[in-house]
């Protein structure tokens, strides 16, 4: 007989969720009243600009945003975007038919399978990966084709690994450069190679580049849409979450091929009603204002990094520097899995970060750390992990 809460298939057929024990053990460290520092969130600690938020708080007070927002966003926020790729990327845009404003870039990463993925169809996912892309392929039905992306290949995936008529019967490929988890970054010509491939297979290109605008040390991270042939078939989706500190607010958007974006476009006007015009403004007012809150980010960012990667090296660790990102991917000592390695660093030095096989099976054998805590911090979690007798 059915049974009251018991859920559909393609929830059941969601990946585990390989966060509940490390949550468990973080519950019990809290009740203890350990003074635990926590680099397992992907969420800056830095405030919203104060610029945004002023214009936020004038536009929240103007009765026309309290209506219903125009499904694609407003005009002006889509200008807004294309002005931005002219002068961050020299990519043309137009902004009505190129740009599309989402509820937070994971709501499109999220929906964008629904539109173009039918039961069985294959979607390649990169493995370690953001959940989400594989969520929503799951969601619609469709079957995640794992993409390794190692250390020894700089983490990029090889192409040339995936077999014929899988490439052939794909329907959409994910990739994310800057990359979470492995803060790794992608040059131009591997952008090509996998435009080159989309446009052979006919596959839907995603590139997330929710970190496009967290790099150092003079590094820029290029868009996909720079390279020749990427508006046949590809879209970028880009987040204000991580750029200017808005991870509450929930605004981001999606650019490039525009029949991708009517499909996406489409599921949503069919189960959203857009982004709060108010929150629009302000993403304008993020766009097209002063960029030196960003410049600051990074830098904090950098120092952070410095901090941690050249305290973990003076204790003989072997870190790679990330130019990108603010995660740091590190391999655990010999002799660990990531869950152990993890659980010791939170029961034994009040340390709390994310166990790599959470966002893979080729993440086995790494952790996470974000770079989410004022430097004081991280200088702590490095003596405290020096103290362990690993
Ligand atoms: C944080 C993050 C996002 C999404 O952020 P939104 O707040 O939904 O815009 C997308 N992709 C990756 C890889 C992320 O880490």
């Amino acid at each position: 007989m059915k049974r009251v809460g018991e859920q559909a298939r393609r929830l059941q057929a969601l990946p585990a969720y390989l966060f509940a024990e490390i949550d468990r053990l973080k519950q019990e460290a809290i009740a203890k009243g350990a003074d635990l520092i926590n680099l397992g969130i992907g969420d800056p600690d830095l405030p919203t600009p104060t610029h945004i938020v002023r214009r936020l708080a004038e536009a929240a007070a103007a009765p026309e945003n309290h209506r219903y927002p125009s499904y694609e966003g407003l005009l002006s926020f889509r200008q807004a975007v294309a002005a931005w790729y002219r002068s961050r990327f020299g990519v043309e845009l137009e902004a009505e038919r190129e740009v599309l404003s989402l509820i937070g870039s994971k709501e499109g990463i999220g929906h964008i399978p629904l539109a173009f993925v039918d039961p069985g169809d294959m979607v390649l996912i990169p493995d370690p990966g953001y959940p989400v892309y594989q969520a929503g392929t799951v969601l619609a039905g469709g079957i995640p084709v794992l993409m390794p992306v190692v250390r020894e290949r700089a983490y990029l995936p090889d192409f040339d690994e995936i077999p014929r008529d899988t490439l052939a019967a794909a329907k959409m490929m994910f990739i994310n450069y800057p990359n979470n988890p492995t803060a790794s970054v992608a040059p131009l010509d591997f952008f090509q190679r996998a435009v080159d491939l989309a446009r052979e297979y006919g596959i839907i290109l995603c590139h997330d580049a929710a970190y496009s605008e967290i790099c150092f040390d003079g590094y820029l991270s290029p868009s996909l849409l720079q390279v020749q042939g990427a508006k046949e078939v590809a879209v970028e989706f880009h987040s204000l979450s991580k750029t200017y500190n808005m991870t509450g607010w929930r605004i981001g958007f999606a650019v490039g091929n525009t029949e991708v974006l009517a499909g996406l476009g489409r599921v949503k006007t069919n189960l959203d009603s857009g982004v709060f015009q108010a929150v629009q403004y302000a993403g304008i007012a993020a766009l097209t204002g002063p960029q030196d809150p960003v410049e600051e980010a990074r830098l904090t960012y950098q120092r952070r990094r410095d901090v941690l990667v050249r305290g973990l090296r003076a204790l003989g660790w072997e870190v790679d520097v990330p130019r990108a990102s603010f995660y740091v991917w590190i391999p655990v000592p010999k002799g660990y899995t990531s869950a152990r390695f993890a659980a010791i660093l939170l029961q034994q030095a009040g340390i709390v970060v994310t166990p790599g096989n959470g966002f893979g099976q080729f993440g086995e054998g790494f952790f996470r750390v974000a770079l989410t805590v004022p430097e004081a911090r991280i200088e702590e979690a490095v003596y405290r992990i020096g103290r362990l007798c690993l």
